[in-house]
Order: structure tokens, then C-alpha cells, then sequence
């Protein structure tokens, strides 16, 4: 062989051997780019496997008392009988501490600007539709005694607390009740209480800063129906007679669903009894 043809034979081979290696080089570089790539993938997927199963643990355990208490509120459960035992110290937490008054302080402070914001007519027929229980007044003196929902209702002793007269205002309520009558608007009281309960009742909101209402709407003793309905029945009514519901706040959804409603509700928290 020639020099001339052996160097050429040699640059050759040299090519080939770099371009192999290059090729070899970047299969390997692809190869690690791969495994680093399925290895970030995968480590991905156990992160989020690891999630899921922090997920199926709580799934498995006691739903969360917050959980529970937003859905009450937002009215996504409805029906129940009892907080469950394991909330007891979570609902006595929440009603005796800050979050309960800033939850209802939010729902006051939005029903008196929505309150300050409207044009009342002269007619002097607009009225705010208060309930009482665990609305205007507290009923949190006898929840304390009985395990703050967590016991099935028992009327006879809620009854006797009633017939006490003692039960403290909920400041929130009295604050958007002062406001309103500073407004020309009128309070109208509806509650579930029985006429044989207006004596006491009339006293207890009187001693409690209540000082003046348009109506006091109780129900008649032995009415056999659902405080939806005996609601509804009495709002009506007062529209026949001409009054316009302007506002309806309640701790229960069911004191402020069903028509005539009132051009706005408001839902004061109450994550302790559900009341048809
Ligand atoms: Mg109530």
C-alpha cells in the first residue's frame, strides 16, 4: 500500500471510529436522558402516590369537624340528629372562641351595609325578619350542659331553658337590630317558640336590649308542622297585609328558605342542632 493511500485508508478508519464513538456517545447520552427523565417521571408519580395515600387515609378516618361544620353551613348536609362525639370538643372550641364571632360578625356586618345601601320607600312597611333562638338570642348556655349537639335534642329540658328567660343576646344580631330600627326599618320576630311562650319571650328580649318590634309571630301551641312551612305561611301573610321583607336572617336554612323569602337571607352560623 502506498503512503499516500494508507493515510487515506487510516483518516478513514478515524472517521468512522469518531463517528461511531459520537454515535455511541449520544445513544448513551439519549439513554441517560432517558432514564433520568423516567426517573424524575417515576419519582413524580410516587410523590403523587404518596399523596393518594394520604388521601385514602383521611378518606378512611373521622371526616374533619371543618369539613363537617362547612358543609352544615353551606347546606350540603341536611337532616342530621347529632354532631358526631368525635367534634364535641371542636364545636365547643368553635362556639366559645374568636372564629364564631367573626363568622357571625361577617354575616352581620354584610346585612348591615346590604341594609344601609337600600332606598326605603315612605311607606313605613318595611320590616327585617329576625329568628330568635341561636339567632337573636344565644342558646349556647344550654348547648354548654349538653354536649353542644352532640346529644340527641331533647325538648323538655330546651323547653325548661326557655321558660328561664335568661337567655343572653347574641351581640352580632342586637348591633344589625339596633341599625336597622336607626334605618326606619322594622323588626319582625318569628319564631318556632309557642304562644305560651310569648310572656317569657317578650321579657327575655326586652331584658336583652330588644326594646321595640313591629310583630312578635309565634306558633300557635300543638301546630304539627315543619318550621319551613310555618315560616313560609307566616311571611306570607305578612306580604297579604303589605309589609316587604327586606331582610330574613336565621341560623337555620330553614327559617329563611321558601317563598315569600325576603329580598335577602342571611345564614347566622349555628354548627350545633338542624331543625326541619
Ligand atoms: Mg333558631
Amino acid at each position: 500500500m502506498d503512503p499516500i493511500h494508507s493515510l487515506h485508508t487510516h483518516l478513514l478508519y478515524s472517521s468512522l471510529l469518531i463517528k461511531k464513538l459520537a454515535t455511541m456517545a449520544t445513544a448513551r447520552l439519549l439513554l441517560l436522558l432517558t432514564v433520568s427523565t423516567f426517573c424524575f417521571c417515576s419519582g413524580a408519580i410516587i410523590g403523587i402516590g404518596d399523596e393518594l395515600a394520604v388521601e385514602d387515609q383521611r378518606a378512611d378516618a373521622a371526616p374533619s369537624c371543618g369539613s363537617l361544620r362547612t358543609a352544615v353551613e353551606a347546606r350540603n348536609i341536611v337532616g342530621w340528629k347529632t354532631v358526631p362525639p368525635h367534634c364535641a370538643d371542636y364545636v365547643e372550641s368553635y362556639m366559645t372562641g374568636e372564629r364564631y364571632q367573626r363568622d357571625s360578625d361577617i354575616v352581620i356586618n354584610q346585612a348591615i351595609a346590604y341594609a344601609e345601601s337600600l332606598k326605603l320607600s315612605s311607606s313605613g312597611k318595611e320590616i327585617w325578619i329576625f329568628d330568635v333562638d341561636e339567632t337573636a338570642l344565644s342558646t349556647l348556655p344550654y348547648q354548654a350542659n349538653h354536649g353542644y349537639g352532640t346529644q340527641l335534642f331533647d325538648n323538655t329540658s330546651f323547653q325548661q331553658y326557655v321558660a328561664q328567660g335568661n337567655a343572653p343576646a347574641l351581640q352580632g344580631t342586637l348591633r344589625l337590630y339596633r341599625r336597622l330600627l336607626e334605618l326606619g326599618i322594622k323588626p319582625v320576630f318569628l319564631t318556632d317558640r309557642t304562644e305560651d311562650q310569648r310572656a317569657v319571650t317578650t321579657n327575655n328580649l326586652l331584658q336583652q336590649g330588644y326594646y321595640n318590634w313591629e310583630k312578635l309571630v309565634l306558633q300557635p301551641v300543638g301546630l304539627q308542622i315543619s318550621t319551613l312551612a310555618f315560616k313560609k305561611c307566616e311571611r306570607q301573610k305578612l306580604v297579604n297585609a303589605g309589609y316587604i321583607i327586606v331582610g330574613n336572617i336565621g341560623d337555620q336554612w330553614n327559617d329563611i328558605r321558601g317563598s315569600p323569602d325576603g329580598a335577602r337571607t342571611f345564614k347566622f352560623p349555628n354548627p350545633m342542632y338542624y331543625v326541619d
